[in-house]
Order: structure tokens, then C-alpha cells, then sequence
């Protein structure tokens, strides 16, 4: 479900935005030279509580921070 943001730092962006979205790969390497002997394809990361981990970049400030904290501060201070 989509959500919607408010940029915490400047407050005055809740349409500029952009997501940084994680990736993983799983690789293993030899312990030795560090050399990479197998790796995984990239898939999207997810964190311990089972949402995808992202942050996000406010394009009017620049601020950087965890979507949560975007999420957050729109419920709190929702546009009437
Ligand atoms: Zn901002």
C-alpha cells in the first residue's frame, strides 16, 4: 500500500521525492585472497520485519532518511 510523505527536515515537500531502494546478493568468497567463488542474483532486501528496506531523499532539501521517518511525519501532520 502506498503511503504518503513529508519531507521531517524542510517541511515543505510531500511530492519530491527519491527512493533508494536496497538490494542484496549473497556471495562467497575465499577466505584467503578474498577472491568471490560463487555469487547470488540481487533481489530485493528485506529487512527483520518483512517490509523492503528503503530510504528516501527529499529533492527539495536533500535530506536523506528512512521511509519510515517520511511516513511518519505524514500521518502525523496530514494535508487537509
Ligand atoms: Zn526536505
Amino acid at each position: 500500500m502506498e503511503q504518503a510523505y513529508f519531507c521531517p527536515n524542510c517541511r515543505g515537500n510531500r511530492t519530491r521525492f527519491g527512493v533508494i531502494s536496497q538490494t542484496i546478493h549473497e556471495v562467497q568468497k575465499d577466505p584467503v585472497n578474498g577472491e568471490v567463488l560463487a555469487l547470488t542474483e540481487e533481489q530485493p532486501f528485506v529487512g527483520m520485519s518483512g517490509a523492503a528496506v528503503r530510504d528516501v531523499k527529499c529533492l527539495s532539501c536533500g535530506f536523506v532518511g528512512q521511509e519510515t521517518m517520511f511516513i511518519n511525519h505524514a500521518a502525523r501532520y496530514p494535508r487537509t
